[in-house]
């Protein structure tokens, strides 16, 4: 892949209009929002894409997958709810923008992804090494990380056909789970609380759309 990573006057210009789009569609989390306003979107697409890079639209990072829409970056970021200095386990590391998007947060990152090559294209990458607290696995996500475990807090990003119950089991007591679950094109967003007891509340959100989550390694 051949990266810009260059940030000008016109990428910060574009960056501010999309995190006004974003909060136009109801982000308010300032520690979100700050953050992405940080981070240089289009360091993590292709120089190809320069110019849509702060469009509010997933784009193609190779082998069939894809970055997400910032919307739903943020809308997942907020749902978190995290506190900085909390672990996080992220499944599907992809391009790794939202990966660093929650360092950016504070927070300490696990990030797990099956696709070798893309494994492979973000070890290339060194923009990333100013991001220490981000480790990232290459593996299957439906097996989380339990020797790094418990978390404070899970993200997916792809979409579960139903909920990983290891990864429930990663979860510290008090921990959340930020979910989009459905086998169809379309998923719901699910928050998952673990509760002192281990029980599980779950509460429904909006529905989006995500490539799949799936088992194994490629
Ligand atoms: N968070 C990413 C989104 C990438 S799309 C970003 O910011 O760019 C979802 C990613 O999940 C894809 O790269 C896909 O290969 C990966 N994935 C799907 N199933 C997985 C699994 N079981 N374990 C780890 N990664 C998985």
């Amino acid at each position: 892949m051949r990266r810009t990573l260059e940030d000008t006057y016109r990428h910060k210009g574009l960056r501010k209009k999309l995190i006004d789009v974003i909060k136009e569609k109801g982000i308010t989390d300032e520690t979100v929002l700050e953050a992405m306003n940080a981070i240089p979107r289009h360091f993590f697409l292709d120089s190809a894409f320069d110019d849509v890079a702060y469009e509010d639209r997933a784009f193609p990072i190779g082998e069939g997958q894809t970055i997400s829409q910032p919307y739903t970056v943020a809308y997942q970021s907020q749902l978190l709810e995290t506190v900085p200095g909390q672990k996080v386990l992220e499944i599907g590391t992809g391009s790794a923008y939202q990966a660093v998007v929650l360092a950016k947060m504070g927070l300490k990152v696990f990030t797990i992804e099956r696709q070798k090559k893309l494994f492979e294209e973000n070890k290339k990458f060194t923009y990333l090494k100013q991001f220490p607290f981000i480790k990232f696995f290459y593996g299957d996500g439906y097996q989380g990380l339990p020797t790094y475990g418990p978390f404070d807090r899970v993200i997916i990003t792809a979409a579960a056909p139903e909920i990983p119950q290891k990864l429930i089991e990663q979860l510290k007591p008090g921990g959340m789970m930020v979910i989009p679950v459905g086998a169809g094109n379309v998923q719901q967003m699910r928050r998952l609380h673990k509760q002192a007891d281990g029980t599980v509340n779950e509460e429904l959100f909006d529905n989006f759309s995500f490539v799949p989550m799936l088992a194994g390694k490629n």
